[in-house]
């Protein structure tokens, strides 16, 4: 294998002194999706690195952290198959040597509203571990996947916010012929649940092709389909401004964001398309 694998914050800004990065933050258990945004660094520059952390920070105590996929070897595989140069793949207390900690980025109000909700502290854990990524690697581009919208939406702040000198690239979702968004978390799914799960992204296109008649008729096509499938429970659906991601006003009309959380059987799954909404 030439992938080489780093452990120690030092060893990695020695590795990259004088060289343009891209970073394609992870937590690992890597599927096609991750390797779209892999692809689409080594397009912007000459080293990717790739950071492989399942970040404590952003786990609510109740969630799967102890639980969540650990497959290091199999990402080194194809990682290296793809032509990464670095991984960075460090401990918890590499990361976080005085355990927690105290300074943190808080996201703000978008922060609490739909995942935030669900997982209070999570954005605030994720831009934490983000903002350490790109003082560590400090990368000319950093990749996301829009997949996980609210994310995108609150790096793009962060980073506008804090004035980080990086660029920040958004890839699209990757997705099963059948439409399911490929997911680390998907690997929980049994098949029973995998058929279930496929009324995410049907759901989505129902609301796609209902966008002309407006948001009463995007949600009711989109409830309904998810209603359909009684193994999965309804988290949030909701449809949001692309531009501040708040839930949008009964008279908006333009692009927005369709936005679904459901739990299918005990794995909590999201997924997001971009609507017209006229009528
Ligand atoms: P994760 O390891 O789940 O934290 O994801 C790491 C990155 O991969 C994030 O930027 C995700 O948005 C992105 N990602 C995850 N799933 C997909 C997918 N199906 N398509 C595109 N990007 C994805």
């Amino acid at each position: 294998m030439s992938v080489t694998v780093v452990e120690t914050i030092a060893e990695l800004r020695a590795a990259l002194e004088g060289r343009t990065v891209a970073l394609v933050p992870t937590m690992g258990a890597l599927h096609d999706g991750h390797l779209a945004l892999v692809n689409r660094a080594a397009e912007l520059a000459d080293t990717v690195v790739v950071s492989i952390f399942v970040n404590p920070l952003q786990f609510g105590p109740n969630e799967d952290l102890d639980k969540y996929p650990r497959t290091l070897a199999d990402d080194l595989v194809k990682l290296d198959a793809a032509g990464v140069e670095f991984v960075f793949a460090p401990s918890v207390d590499e990361m976080y040597p005085t355990g927690p900690s105290q300074t943190r980025v808080t996201a703000g109000q978008v922060g609490t509203l739909f995942e935030g909700r669900s997982r209070p502290g999570h954005f605030d854990g994720m831009l934490t571990v983000v903002a350490k990524l790109l003082g560590i690697v400090r990368p000319a581009s950093v990749l996301f996947g829009q997949k996980d919208a609210q994310q995108v939406f609150l790096v793009q702040r962060m980073v506008a916010d804090l004035d980080v000198a990086t660029s920040v690239e958004v890839v699209p979702t990757v997705r099963e012929q059948n439409g399911l968004a490929l997911s680390s978390r998907n690997r929980y799914l049994d098949e029973r649940e995998k058929r279930a799960a496929l009324a995410l992204s049907t759901a989505l296109e129902a609301a796609q092709s209902s966008g002309d008649r407006g948001i009463d008729a995007v949600l009711a096509a989109a409830q309904s389909v998810l209603m359909g499938e009684n193994l999965v429970r309804l988290d949030y659906l909701s449809v949001v401004n692309p531009a501040t991601f708040l839930p949008v006003d009964d008279d908006y009309r333009g692009r927005a964001r369709v936005l679904i959380a459901a739990r299918v059987g005990e794995t909590r799954l999201i997924d997001n398309e971009l609507i017209h909404l006229g009528g």
